[in-house]
């Protein structure tokens, strides 16, 4: 076969070894625009625990690439004036230009062409070849030239980096947080041989423009951050290799390949520097690449295996590195974490390390974590310095840590929602009543009734349970007084009004499905005239008649929840339910005091929640279940909710169930892992409010994580998911 590589870099090189390796017949060109020992950056970090593929792949190149890694197994997070050390990490440094030699010297020795300061600009040029792969870097000149096949997105950060080095070994993988009056830098620094480092400086770029670095120039900008970070520098000087203020770019591909061209490494991929992968991303495709050519003659084949191994595997990795670089974008949102909440936090940003398994690498970290955590929650005293001298072992799990709200202790982090539609007029059936208590039996801190209907109007479907009614309290006082009897779980009760989205079937045959011909049916309100789906009923806008009459309802039901003994009210702002469909601007289009700005559709269910939190006692906490994204152009987006939040709190409320989507039928949710999480962060951190976040959590690793990362305060576990 006769293959041309466009790129030297570590990505274009392995594939060549591995080739050549597989069949020395085959012919392999190698194109590298610059010199042999040309390169940018510095040191580039390994996790050691996917090293393995490279030693079965070429256990020369294996043995030479991790005889030459600086190696250290410890985190360290300078934070405050705190230095907090993680250990049981894993991590191996070398040097790019040292692992770019290696990689030249054995393409060499195995009959590799390598050809050095040829730039390609067109393929049509390039010799007669079967393959040609792309392997040449973020800016490749192979996808540009495909780009309608290739179909590239480049999402751009918005901090800025530079690239330095230094002649400091640091002995850890080493995190530090500045402040000064530009704003907040940072420095993600790791050693890479005896005697240096990689020193990375990152920060928003307001800061770095107002700090003047946008006009400073190489000089000037490593003098800057030499004073800045001497400490950390220990008064030694950064280095620069084309270490210029870049931002980073996260490209994802379409597609891979067109024809006989395929792209590998960064050319199709990048994932962000914050975790540390791209190299190894790149040679892990070159392996992928060369194993599925060994397999079929045919270079389609090999390609399509190529991709189908592979693009799932990155899209992965892009997935953490989203997350770990939105962190670093938002860190300041941290700023009043504690040193050791905020060193758990980082190491858990990426969503790859749980609290399980920092556990499993340093048992010591997680005990004062923990120890911290009930300490903090329970205001037994603050931990003080011994937290991480002594750890406590005894500390029991964040999810089992009791919360306080208002007047109420709820025993543990864990919230269960059964959901159950077999009311008869509202009044809760016993199959309902069964899973709220089997709800506290299995442990719950706070189970809770979803879509409590406030009238009969209200209800979401026939079988909607309901506090409408004064003979509607005796079921719920039963469960109460069940509840309390028998477990330490408290009764959290959600207050709806099914708004648009009323008067459908059952849920258990499928949502927002209109009941159907002979069924008994109510006329539904919202907003504005807008019906749900094509098939639903078209809404009522709500006059100002209605508009008291149903703020009257919630207000009534409140007093029959209390009347029943319950422990926890909220306020359903969620999912498209009557509520929510007036914060958002696609489902409210009132044009009187109650539509238009935000202030105007906050407006009634502002009033809602008051007349509720005047029913509701001071001492017991009032909770709002509140979209806090549409997941639709032109929707709620974080920065509205965040603000309604504020609003909220003010009014009294004492936290945010985390909700999203559902607003309108065609919205576009993003389901996945802890789908949530990232929400309940901004909103608990940035507006100031506990949270309560669900979203497929599955599992009690998941909730500590979450708990003692800081990004919610207690966690609805989908034990149904977990069943399946
Ligand atoms: C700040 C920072 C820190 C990083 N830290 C790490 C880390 O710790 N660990 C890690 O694994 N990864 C890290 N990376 C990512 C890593 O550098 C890349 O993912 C990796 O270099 C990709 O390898 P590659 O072979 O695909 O592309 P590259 O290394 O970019 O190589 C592409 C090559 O193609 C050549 N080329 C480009 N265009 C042409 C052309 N038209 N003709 C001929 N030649 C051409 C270039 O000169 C270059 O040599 C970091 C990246 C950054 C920005």
């Amino acid at each position: 076969m006769r293959v041309t590589v466009v790129g030297g870099g570590p990505g274009g090189l392995y594939f060549a070894i591995l080739m050549k390796r597989a069949d020395p017949r085959h012919e392999i060109r190698v194109i590298e625009r610059n010199a042999p020992d040309a390169t940018f950056g510095w040191g580039v970090v390994f996790s050691e625990e996917t090293l393995g593929g490279l030693r079965d792949a070429d256990p020369l190149s294996y043995e030479e690439i991790t005889q030459t890694f600086a190696r250290w197994g410890a985190i360290d997070i300078h934070y405050r004036d705190r230095t907090i050390r993680s250990r049981g990490h894993v991590f191996s440094g070398i040097a790019r230009k040292r692992l770019l030699e290696i990689l030249q010297r054995r393409c060499r020795d195995l009959g590799v062409d390598l050809a050095f300061h040829e730039e390609v600009s067109e393929l049509e040029a390039l010799p007669q070849a079967d393959l040609v792969v792309g392997a040449d870097g973020v800016n490749s000149t192979v996808r540009r030239l495909h780009q309608e096949v290739f179909v590239p997105t480049m999402d751009v950060h918005s901090t800025k980096f530079a690239w330095f080095g230094t002649e400091r070994a640091f002995d850890a993988f080493t995190f530090s947080f500045r402040e000064n009056e530009h704003g907040l830098f940072q420095v993600h620094a790791y050693p890479f041989d005896a005697r240096s480092s990689t020193f990375i400086v990152e920060c928003p770029e307001e800061t770095w423009r107002r700090a003047g670095l946008d006009q400073a120039t190489e000089q000037e900008s490593m003098a800057y951050c030499e004073s800045l970070f001497a400490e950390e520098l220990s008064g030694r000087p950064l280095m620069s290799n084309r270490s210029v203020w870049m931002s980073f770019v996260t490209l994802r591909c379409e597609s891979w390949h067109r024809g006989k061209v395929v792209l590998l490494g960064d050319a199709a991929h990048t994932a962000h520097f914050t975790i540390g992968s791209g190299t190894k991303l790149a040679m892990d495709d070159a392996v992928s690449l060369a194993a599925a050519f060994s397999r079929h003659a045919q270079p389609r084949a090999a390609i399509a295996e190529y991709e189908l191994d592979r693009q799932p595997v990155v899209e992965r990795f892009q997935e953490a590195a989203r997350e770990s670089a939105t962190y670093f974008e938002s860190v300041r949102r941290y700023a009043d974490f504690e040193p050791i909440q905020f060193a758990f936090n980082l190491l858990t940003r990426s969503g790859r390390i749980t609290h399980l398994e920092l556990e499993r690498r340093d048992a010591r970290f997680v005990a004062s974590v923990d120890g911290w955590f009930a300490m903090r929650a329970t205001e037994r005293g603050e931990p003080g310095p011994t937290a991480e001298s002594a750890p406590n072992v005894a500390a029991p799990a964040p999810y089992l840590v009791p919360l306080r709200l208002r007047e109420a202790e709820i025993a543990n982090r864990v919230v269960l929602s059964p959901v159950h539609d077999d009311a008869l007029e509202g009044t809760l059936g016993g199959a309902g009543a069964r899973s709220l208590l089997d709800a506290a039996a299995a442990g719950a801190g706070l189970v809770r009734a979803d879509a409590v209907a406030v009238s009969a109007h209200a209800r979401i479907t026939v079988g909607s349970a309901g506090l409408y009614q004064d003979d509607h309290v005796r079921a719920w006082a039963d469960v109460v007084e069940g509840m309390h009897r028998t477990s330490a779980a408290l009764l959290g009760v959600c207050l709806t009004h099914s708004g648009r989205r009323g008067a459908t079937g059952p849920r258990a045959e499928g949502v927002d499905l209109p009941l159907g011909e002979g069924d008994e049916t109510w006329p539904l309100l919202a907003p504005s005239a807008i019906p749900y789906t094509r098939r639903a009923q078209s809404p009522h806008p709500m006059t100002a008649e209605k508009m008291r009459d149903v703020a009257e309802d919630f207000r009534a039901s409140a007093e029959r929840a209390l009347e029943a003994g319950v422990d926890v009210l909220e306020v359903d702002m969620g999912q498209g339910y009557l509520l929510a469909s007036f914060l958002s601007p696609l489902t409210n289009l009132r044009e009187d005091d109650y539509g238009g700005s935000p202030e105007g559709r906050m407006r009634y269910p502002l009033e809602v929640f008051d007349a509720v939190r005047q029913a509701w006692p001071a001492e017991r906490p009032l909770l709002v279940r509140l979209n806090v994204t549409d997941w639709a152009s032109g929707g709620l987006e974080v920065d509205d909710a965040l603000e309604v939040t504020r609003v909220l709190r003010d009014h009294g409320c004492d936290a945010v169930n985390v909700a999203a989507g559902q607003t309108v039928a065609n919205d576009r949710p993003l389901y996945g892992r802890m789908f949530l999480v990232g929400h309940s962060d901004r909103i608990r951190n940035e507006a100031g409010i506990p949270t309560l976040v669900g979203g497929s959590l599955t599992t009690r690793d998941e909730v500590n994580t979450v708990l003692a990362a800081g990004r919610a305060d207690m966690c609805v576990l989908d034990i149904r998911r977990n069943a399946r």
